[in-house]
């Protein structure tokens, strides 16, 4: 166990913790539960963690207990141009530090993680409200591209042609852009932070982290350790704020790429403004991901499968199953699909056996149940009303059980709107080819999967739908971090994707040289060549 984050007990990390991280020991305890002051998140600038000299403060609050967990500083221009600077000036240091040196922080960061794994997993529930469960594998999903980020050198190498004329060789290698920034939302604090700084900085490059402003703890703590793992001065910078410190990441002139994961509205901002002012960049969005059953899918693994991936981490998963398309008709699936949403236990994160945690907000949750209302006036069948559901030791928490609506169509709001909440909408389709043509009609395309037990159907849905991660009989196909997590259509804006070759591409630039080195016609007196002495020859 790190020293930082173990050897404190949970009331002395208020006081002592360096970057304002809350409670670790159990959730929901809070300052509140103790009638202190919550702590204030510190910035990280220049390898300190420090107190913002802002006069704006945000909330943080567990979606459980309503308790405010920190207070979020909103950045102040000074504060964020310092974290800017520092990053720039790091950049050449590090630039030219060797690759290996800096996959081996990887390793290191690694194994840190590994031995906090656990109480980062508690922060994230704390905050964000997801069952410890849930909580631990957003940890675990970050951790994997750690570990990728450590084998990053084959992934930047080069290529080469010799002779592409005569005695002239050509060759590119890859070479980092200077400062990087990543924007992150509130749905994977651990996991996205680590999909996008441990590339990054692997690849040479130096980096501001903007955290979700609504569970900043995870980051910082990962921060932490990135910096006990040898991540020098500068090379990290994180800060806080909500719209204007991401306009003023989009526009700072030193910044050279932006790496975005959130909402449709403000991915889309962050592209065309970082683009215009001559970025780099990726913007991971919405989705809304169908699952298609064919009649001859496996009843009992199926609804499983599904009633997971849409009511898990209450449905608060850019790959939650949202929409379900049941070929053939619905009416011998509504039963069992009904029975596994029943079974599903909604309670505070930390509590045993907890299945679905509380939404991340009053305002998401009241969305939520607006638009069940809203489709339920549009002619949806609500099947399993989740609203008002009582958790009787979290009477404040946002908590929405399980909904099922039946007889959904595109032009109802739960179809057409990403809900982000445990609701999962059910259409039919007579057959495969109208559930592809309806999938992609759909704006979104970031997941999508299909349930059969036919090898042909499953090769024709691969190929034809337009999705960019297809499961087959899986129902949340993110990618491991190998490959790239590659969203398509209204969920992804950019050329290349998170993690992955792509990753390191997008956090790369090639340079290509042609060269060409001619032996002297002649040798000078004594055989010697011009140079060559000096470095040894
Ligand atoms: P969000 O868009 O509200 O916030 C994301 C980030 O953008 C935050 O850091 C926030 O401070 C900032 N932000 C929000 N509005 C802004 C604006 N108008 N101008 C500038 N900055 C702004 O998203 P969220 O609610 O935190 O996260 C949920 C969303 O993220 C869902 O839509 C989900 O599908 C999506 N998501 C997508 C992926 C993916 O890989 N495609 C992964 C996770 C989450």
């Amino acid at each position: 166990m790190l020293p930082v984050l173990a050897r404190h007990t949970a009331r002395s990390l208020y006081a002592t913790s360096r970057w304002g991280l809350a409670s670790l020991s159990s959730v929901p305890e809070s300052a509140h539960a103790h009638g202190t002051a919550p702590p204030t998140t510190k910035l990280l600038i220049n390898g300190d963690f420090v107190d913002s000299q802002t006069s704006q403060w945000v909330d943080v609050v567990c979606p459980a207990t309503q308790d405010v967990v920190s207070k979020l500083p909103l950045t102040t221009p000074d504060e964020f141009n310092a974290a800017v600077a520092a990053a720039k000036a790091a950049f050449p240091g590090w630039r030219d530090t060797p690759v290996s040196t800096r996959a081996r922080v990887m390793l290191k960061f690694q194994h840190l993680i590994r031995e906090n794994w656990d109480e980062l997993a508690k922060l994230v529930t704390q905050e964000q409200g997801k069952t410890f469960l849930d909580a631990r594998g957003d940890v675990f999903r970050g951790l994997e591209v750690v570990e990728a980020a450590a084998g990053i050198a084959p992934l930047m190498m080069g290529e080469t042609v010799e002779n592409v004329a005569s005695g002239i060789d050509c060759y590119s290698y890859r070479q980092p852009l200077g400062v990087c920034a990543g924007i992150c939302p509130f749905n994977f604090p651990a996991m996205v932070p680590l999909w996008l700084f441990p590339m990054a900085v692997t690849a040479g490059n130096t980096f501001v982290l903007k955290p979700s402003e609504r569970d900043p703890g995870a980051s910082m703590a990962l921060a932490d350790l990135a910096q006990q793992a040898g991540l020098p001065k500068g090379v990290l910078n994180v800060v806080h704020g909500t719209h204007d410190v991401v306009n003023a990441i989009l526009d700072h002139p030193d910044i050279k790429a932006v790496s975005f994961v959130g909402s449709d509205a403000a991915g889309r901002h962050v592209y065309s403004r970082a683009a215009a002012s001559g970025k780099r960049v990726q913007s991971n969005m919405g989705a809304k991901n169908h699952a298609v059953v064919l009649p001859d899918a496996d009843v009992d693994a199926t609804v499983k499968a599904i009633a997971g991936a849409a009511f898990g981490a209450a449905g608060q998963r850019c790959m939650a199953i949202s929409a379900v398309v049941f070929v053939g008709g619905f009416e011998r699936w509504k039963e069992p699909l009904l029975e596994a949403a029943r079974s599903l236990k909604v309670d505070g994160g930390m509590e045993p056996g907890a299945d679905v945690g509380p939404m991340i907000s009053k305002e998401a949750k009241a969305r939520a149940e607006s638009i069940i209302g809203k489709s339920v006036e549009q002619g949806a069948q609500l099947l399993l009303d989740g609203r008002g559901v009582k958790v009787p030791k979290y009477p404040r928490g946002n908590f929405v059980g399980p909904t099922l609506l039946g007889g959904v169509r595109p032009g109802m709001a739960c179809y057409d709107e990403e809900i982000f909440g445990p609701v999962l909408v059910c259409l039919e389709a007579p057959d495969l080819d109208s559930a592809i043509a309806l999938v992609n009609s759909n704006e979104h395309g970031n997941g999508t999967a299909i349930f059969t037990h036919s090898g042909a159907a499953a090769r024709k849905f691969q190929h034809e739908i337009g999705v960019g991660m297809v499961g087959i009989n899986v129902p949340i196909p993110v990618p491991l971090p190998f490959f790239s997590f590659t969203g398509w259509r209204g969920s992804f804006a950019g050329d290349l994707h998170m993690y992955g070759r792509a990753g390191v591409q997008f956090y790369t630039q090639p340079k290509t040289v042609t060269a060409k080195w001619s032996m002297p016609a002649k040798a000078p007196r004594g055989g010697r060549i011009p140079g060559l002495d000096q470095v040894g020859a």
